[in-house]
């Protein structure tokens, strides 16, 4: 009778902790890169938590009309992460901060990206010589850095380190974040936790610091840029994974499911190749990502 009675009681709250759980959803917003002509905003991504956009993943060029078309408000957004800041991960976020003015979002909107080298600039800087009152190229936005804009744009830089580390943490989400090698380029990876549930972005990457595998341990989805073919060469593969290394890595993770973006001209067509090479390391589900597409994360 005992036994019976401790059997329904963990049933009883096992299913409320599964009640419980919150809704998430993956959104594609850009699914391409840089290039013109593959008919694809650049890369973006967005997290809805129980029907809230609520998290951005880089913003590049086009991902601001996504945003819109998603039905995605600036209002419910409580932090952007950027990969790393080239311009088809970063160009449409002057877009989005003006847009803002007109909404009733308000209050500090928290902004990740990596630290400097001598290639680029700290996402401080970066968004200093954006919006700067003084100095930034849209300075009559200088209202969102310490001013009066009711939107308040805050970012932080996240050091170089092949260590990861949890660099937001808010209720029940859980943001960490891990380097990972984009040639000289400082770019960085992250894991969303919501919950139990989790995506994890590899960003523009080569797979050169086996940190990404570590991230996206379990992670219920894995997206991954497929930027280059199976043959690439060179200053292509400095910069980014041929699609053995996003299989290999995604079976290193044992990661749920794939989720291919990033997809570009020399890429796009040749998904049965690309397939093809996932498979030789690993079985689990492989999407290819359109802009809007939408993955339910379980
Ligand atoms: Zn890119």
């Amino acid at each position: 009778m005992l036994n019976l009675k401790k059997t329904l009681y963990l049933f009883f709250f096992s299913s409320l902790l599964l009640f419980a759980q919150p809704k998430v959803t993956l959104q594609v917003l850009g699914s391409g890169g840089p290039e013109s002509g593959d008919k694809r905003a650049s890369s973006s991504y967005l997290i809805w938590i129980d029907g809230k956009s609520k998290i951005l993943i880089d913003f590049g060029g086009g991902a601001s009309l996504r945003f819109e078309e998603a039905g995605a408000r600036i209002k419910d957004l409580d932090v952007i992460l950027l990969t790393h800041l080239h311009v088809d991960h970063t160009a449409d976020l002057p877009a989005l901060l003006k847009s803002s003015f007109f909404t009733r979002a308000s209050g500090k909107l928290h902004l990740f990206g990596p630290d400097d080298n001598k290639f680029m600039p700290s996402t401080k800087d970066f968004v200093e010589r954006l919006f700067d009152g003084d100095n930034g190229a849209w300075q009559y936005l200088g209202d969102h850095l310490n001013g009066d804009a009711s939107l308040q744009l805050k970012a932080h830089n996240i050091s170089m380190n092949k260590k990861e580390k949890v660099i937001y943490k808010q209720g029940n989400i859980i943001i960490s974040a891990v380097s990972v090698h984009h040639g000289p380029i400082p770019a960085i990876a992250y894991r969303v936790n919501v919950g139990k549930k989790s995506v994890t972005f590899s960003g523009d990457m080569n797979g050169d610091y086996h940190t990404l595998e570590k991230l996206g341990f379990k992670t219920d989805i894995l997206v991954m840029h497929n930027a280059v073919p199976k043959n690439a060469k060179g200053v292509a593969a400095q910069l980014h994974m041929t699609p053995l290394i996003i299989g290999e890595i995604a079976k290193k993770a044992e990661a749920g499911s794939v989720v291919i973006s990033h997809r570009m001209l020399r890429t796009l067509g040749k998904e049965k190749e690309t397939n093809c090479e996932i498979r030789r390391n690993y079985e689990g589900d492989v999407q290819y990502a359109n802009d809007k597409d939408k993955y339910k994360v379980n």
